[in-house]
């Protein structure tokens, strides 16, 4: 089996949520295989290990996971991006669009310094919405963000194409077609 078959075939595929049309791909099962889950972390660092990255900016919720596990394995920071009113300390803010509704993320104002290099860090890219505002809430601070890393991307969606046009290289293990 290949790589990507072998990490794919561990993403389960959930019809019809949160609503109808949307194929919620799922990957509680792949997190849930030790060895699926090593992978793909050894996955999203492999093109950054050797290089300095100061920071992973991970989005709630399973951008957390993703992005604590490479933030351990680049030794650098960890940096979550937060649904709004979850953070206690001074924040900023920016409203995103998602696949399924709008709604607002917030990071702390201290979280990064200017010039730091980050990556940013998801479980999936869709319409590219989430990642847009990150992007947007990083620069605001001031910080470099070297590339958009994702287990899935939804090429359908474009939403990788609309960050690789911020001007920030994206990179995804594995495709689904369709949305
Ligand atoms: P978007 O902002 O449209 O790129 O959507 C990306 C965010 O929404 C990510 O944080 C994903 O976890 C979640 N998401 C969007 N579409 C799906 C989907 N089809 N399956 C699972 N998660 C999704």
């Amino acid at each position: 089996m290949t790589f990507e078959m072998d990490l794919k075939s561990a993403i389960r595929t959930i019809p019809d949520y949160p609503k109808a049309g949307i194929q919620f791909r799922d990957i509680t099962t792949l997190l849930g295989n030790a060895r699926c889950f090593r992978r793909a972390v050894d996955e999203l660092v492999q093109p950054f290990s050797g290089q300095k990255i100061d920071q992973i900016a991970g989005m709630e919720a399973r951008g957390f996971i993703l992005g604590g596990a490479v933030a351990h394995q680049l030794s650098a920071g960890f940096i979550p991006i937060r649904k709004k009113g979850k953070l206690p300390h001074v924040t900023v803010s920016v409203a995103y669009s998602l696949e399924y509704g709008l709604d607002e993320m917030e990071m702390h104002q201290d979280a990064v310094k200017p010039g730091e290099k980050v990556l940013l860090v998801d479980d999936l890219i869709a319409t590219g919405g989430t990642a847009t505002g990150a992007i947007q809430l990083l620069r605001k601070l001031g910080a470099d963000v070297v590339a958009a890393c994702f287990v899935i991307d939804l090429p359908e969606l474009g939403g990788a194409q609309k960050i690789r046009d911020l001007g920030v290289p994206v990179r995804a293990l594995v495709e689904f077609g369709g949305h």
